[in-house]
Formats: C-alpha cells, sequence, structure tokens
C-alpha cells in the first residue's frame, strides 16, 4: 500500500508502526482469542492496557506525581465546560487569553454556565495572527487558561506566562507531545487525542491533584473526582482508541522521546516556512514569525483561484488535507509528531515549484 502524506488537522496522520501494531492485534489480542474490541474493561487484558498507557504518558511527558492522568470522553470540547465547572465556585471568575478560534469557543462555554470569564488578552483585531506579550492577571483569577497552539489560525505559544502560582490551564489539543512540558504552574492540561497523541474518541486530561475537589452539584460524569477515583474506569473507556494512545506513546519513545521529536518539528517547519518566506510575497503566512505553529502552518496566496489550483495539484501529487479551516480560508499545512520529515520536505519542494511556474 502506499501512503499518502497526510496533513489533515485532525483526525491526522498517525505512526505506521501503530498502526500495524494494532492491525496485526485487531483480530486476537494478544493471542487471547479476542480482539481488545470485545474485551471487558474489567478483566486483567484491558486493565494492562489502560495502565500502560497512563504509565507510558507519564514517562513520555515527564508528569509530575502530584499530578493525575486521565481519559475523558466528549472531545476537547468538553473540557470547556468542566474546567470551570469543576474549578470555580459561586462569585469566582478565572482569566482567559484568547488567541484563536478554540480559545474564543471556551469563553463562549463558560458563559453557559453561568460562570464568569475576564478575557485578559484578545488578538481577533489582527485576526488572530500573534500571541500577546504583556499580561495583567486578575488579583482574584482562580485559573488562566489559554490554547497552546491554536490550530486554525496556526499560531503557538514559545513559553507559558508567568503566572505567579495562579494554575495555568491548558488546551494543547494539538501540541502536546510536541514538545518537553515545563510543568511549573500547570494546574491542568489537556488534549483529545486526535491530533498528536491517537485516534479520536479518548481525551487526555492532566490535572493537579490539589484541583480535583468533590462537587456534589455538578453531573457525576462531569466532575473530575469521579475518574480519578476509579482511575478512569468509572464507566467504559474508549478502550480501542486508549490502546493505539499507548502505541503512540511507545512510538514516540522508540524515537527518543519529546527532546527529539522537538527538534524534528522544528526542522520539518522550517522547510515550509523558509518557501513561504523566501517567495517574494508568492506565499503569506497568516502568523507573526515570532508565533509561527510548529504543527499547522497556515497561508494564503494571492487569489482563492490560486489557491485552488495548489490544492488540486497536491491532490494529484500524493497529498491530501492542505484546504485551510472554513473559517479561515487559504491553506493549512498540519505537521504533527507522525508526520515523517520527507513529507514536509515533498511539500516544500513542491510550493517551490508550484511558486516558480505560476508566480
Ligand atoms: C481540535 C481541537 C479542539 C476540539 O477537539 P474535539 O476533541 O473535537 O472536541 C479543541 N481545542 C483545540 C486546540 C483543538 O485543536
Amino acid at each position: 500500500m502506499k501512503r499518502v502524506f497526510n496533513f489533515n488537522a485532525g483526525p491526522a496522520t498517525l505512526p505506521l508502526a501503530a498502526l500495524e501494531e494494532a492491525s496485526a492485534n485487531l483480530v486476537n489480542f494478544n493471542n487471547s482469542g479476542m480482539s481488545l474490541l470485545e474485551v471487558s474493561h474489567r478483566t486483567p487484558i484491558y486493565e494492562d492496557v489502560h495502565f500502560g498507557t497512563i504509565s507510558s504518558i507519564k514517562e513520555i511527558l515527564s508528569v509530575p506525581d502530584d499530578y493525575e492522568i486521565l481519559f475523558l470522553q466528549g472531545g476537547a470540547h468538553t473540557q470547556f465546560s468542566m474546567v470551570p465547572m469543576n474549578l470555580l465556585g459561586d462569585n469566582e471568575s478565572a482569566d482567559y487569553i484568547v488567541t484563536g478560534s478554540w480559545s474564543e469557543k471556551a469563553v463562549k462555554e463558560i458563559s453557559v454556565i453561568g460562570k464568569k470569564a475576564n478575557v485578559i488578552a484578545d488578538t481577533k483585531a489582527t485576526k488572530y495572527n500573534s500571541i500577546p506579550s504583556t499580561l495583567n492577571i486578575s488579583k482574584d483569577a482562580k485559573y488562566l487558561y489559554l490554547v497552546s497552539n491554536e490550530t486554525i489560525q496556526g499560531v503557538q505559544f514559545k513559553k507559558f506566562p508567568e503566572t505567579n502560582g495562579v494554575p495555568l490551564i491548558v488546551d494543547a489539543s494539538s501540541d502536546i507531545c510536541s514538545y518537553p512540558i515545563d510543568w511549573k504552574n500547570i494546574g491542568i492540561i489537556y488534549a483529545g487525542a486526535q491530533k498528536n497523541m491517537g485516534p479520536a474518541g479518548v481525551t487526555i486530561v492532566i490535572v493537579r491533584k490539589d484541583l480535583i475537589k468533590d462537587q456534589p452539584n455538578v453531573p457525576t460524569m462531569l466532575r473530575y473526582s469521579t475518574h480519578a477515583k476509579e482511575n478512569s474506569l468509572y464507566n467504559t473507556p474508549p478502550v480501542f482508541s486508549i490502546y493505539m494512545v499507548g502505541l503512540t506513546m511507545k512510538w514516540l519513545k522508540n524515537l527518543g522521546g519529546l527532546k527529539k521529536i522537538d527538534e524534528i518539528n522544528k526542522r520539518k517547519a522550517a522547510y515550509i516556512y523558509d518557501v513561504i518566506d523566501s517567495s517574494s510575497g508568492f506565499y503569506k503566512g497568516h502568523a507573526e514569525k515570532d508565533c509561527r505553529s510548529l504543527m499547522n502552518v497556515t497561508f494564503t496566496l494571492a487569489t482563492e483561484e490560486l489557491e485552488k489550483k495548489l490544492i488540486k495539484e497536491t491532490e494529484a501529487n500524493n497529498m491530501v488535507g492542505l484546504k485551510g479551516h472554513r473559517s479561515v480560508g487559504g491553506l493549512r499545512a498540519s505537521i504533527y509528531n507522525a508526520m515523517p520529515e520527507e513529507g514536509c520536505k515533498y511539500l516544500a519542494d513542491f510550493m517551490k515549484d508550484f511558486a516558480k511556474k505560476n508566480g
């Protein structure tokens, strides 16, 4: 089988090694005579997978001991309300940094549950092309919320802001596991698995234990405490997704872990950004240079017609998923951990050639 270079934003390309191991085990899991899809989640066969995946995440991300690693459902979207439901009491509020569509959505959701977000920075006026450099965190903020990588606009924090002890809540759905994490100040970091950690169906939520409180007025399934007490086995977890997250972590470990993947990711992104920067304006990058995403490269061409032509030609040349998000247009190359370096080089060469022919 010929694999295409898959630049989709999510679900996204997965490591071939993980897919092949899952495929070899699909029908007869570790010689159990059953597929993992058929195994009760209350058996040792599955428990090995479950707790093995938790340990591999802990190891890869160097998660300190005072954090719980939870497997939840409902996607990253559900965290938009779970975070304030679990962390904010009556009349308490939190600070939000809005740098793109995903943080904008999180702010909308907090008002749905009747809690208050103080938006302390918002870059919408410049079409979310930057990361604010100075912040005034409110004195009484219970937490500071940000999206480490705005998947749609392609802007990324290069360093988390200093919060002076205010817990930082990070939606890292599109860049988790792509660089080593500085855990100082982190209250919660969460991610839908389907960009950098595995297939869709599970959300990895890593919560500092002191933030997990009994919340009798929050629906049972929406309390962090419910899942923490039961090691994410309160109800049936998405077993196969969790298995594949484990295989993806195994691949990442074999590759050399987060420091190594960070180096590779920097090289990968540079191939494409270099073509954009040296194209004499043929390609226009969306994000300002100091906050360009290493995961989602967003750019436009002079006309929509040219953009369509480029997308069509990439599709004829073994590449898929380069159309930008419908809300912003242009093109987006999502180059998560599992996108091979040669895929980025291939796209960069293709873009250079296209500019020469059409410029
Ligand atoms: C994809 C994405 C989401 C939404 O994830 P779902 O699992 O589909 O709910 C939220 N935040 C960010 C930063 C994302 O990239």
